[in-house]
């Protein structure tokens, strides 16, 4: 893939402090240094080395560790690394770049958790009032007690439906007269709006599962990179074979962006054909198999069967029907 060639040119050191990397040791005499990058003085490089990180920017970086250091290996210096996409910043030039990348292209700055979080789920409601817009729906009023008119109702539905699937909840919760009570108790106009019945909790579930359905499609077809997959088979709590599918890739808008493209049942035995069965099910529902990169899953034997069908079947999937 080629994304994965650049990270060739770098590496990691997580050498002692007191040992900087061989590779930034000055040159011998006998060989001057290219006139492009200038020597590296190593008592400047051992005082940058020793001193703490305190910037936030430091955090943001594909190591947990602020201090791990990251070097360029075609000139010896310090680089920071974004943790959420393939750019990277020379360190000589200070931190300016890195908080611009991350407040422009990630929308993080140096703000507390806390505010963090508030931002987080402004952003998240922004979000559904930008989906319940773009979806309108007509409706029928529940109730004739209070005029409705303070609550959009598609953005309820929107909002509504992340509550339930993010806490888990079940749908009849909205049957629940001590929870309708409390909701009502914050704005009367809820009951006009908020269904009184599980069946229609469902409908709600299924037309937002559509609409949330296309945005991922979309941003599938937006993919700069290709398209990665993790898979992973397991078994849940009610004894149900399920095999998960996320897709993993960098989007037009420089974004790294990440999908639960599927959580299917496997039927059958776990057999590498049988669940190459699903995976391409999967692939094709999406229509990735184009852009399709790596694979990543456990180590098992059944995998590398599942991989050779899949490979099979990707062929198949793309050569042109003439050719057969
Ligand atoms: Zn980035």
């Amino acid at each position: 893939m080629s994304s994965q060639g650049s990270f060739s040119e770098y590496f990691v050191d997580r050498t002692p402090l007191s040992s900087p990397p061989s590779s930034l040791s000055p040159p011998p005499p006998s060989s001057p240094p290219p006139s492009l990058s200038p020597p590296v003085d190593p008592e400047q490089l051992q005082a940058k080395l020793a001193r703490p990180r305190t910037c936030w920017v430091f955090n943001h970086m594909p190591d947990e560790d602020p201090e791990t250091k990251y070097f360029n290996l075609a000139n010896g210096r310090m680089e920071w690394r974004c943790k959420y996409c393939p750019k990277k910043y020379l360190l000589n030039g200070g931190t300016r770049c890195p908080k611009v990348h991350l407040r422009a292209i990630h929308l993080i700055d140096e703000k507390s958790p806390r505010d963090n979080k508030v931002k987080k789920r402004q952003l998240s409601m922004e979000d559904s009032i930008t989906m319940a817009k773009k979806y309108p729906h007509s409706r029928r009023r529940l109730s004739e007690e209070a005029s409705g008119l303070s609550i959009d109702p598609d953005v309820l539905e929107k909002l509504y439906i992340n509550f339930l699937a993010s806490c888990n909840q079940p749908f009849r919760l909205v049957e629940c007269s001590a929870f309708r009570s409390l909701l009502s108790f914050l704005n009367e106009d809820v009951e006009v709006w908020l269904p009184n019945s599980s069946d229609l909790v469902t409908t709600w579930l299924m037309r937002q599962r559509d609409h949330e359905r296309e945005r991922v499609q979309c941003r599938l077809w937006s993919a700069y990179t290709r398209i990665h997959l993790s898979l992973d088979l397991w078994t849940s709590p009610n004894h149900m074979a399920i095999l998960g599918v996320i897709a993993t890739f960098i989007s037009d808008d420089s974004a790294l962006e990440s999908f639960v493209l599927a959580l299917r049942q496997v039927k059958g035995d776990h057999s590498g054909e049988n669940i190459a069965k699903y995976v391409m099910e999967v692939i094709q529902e999406w229509g990735i198999a184009p852009k399709l990169g790596y694979i990543q899953m456990d180590n098992a034997s059944n995998n590398d069967t599942m991989m050779k069908h899949v490979s099979i079947g990707k062929l198949l999937h793309l050569i042109p029907l003439s050719l057969y």
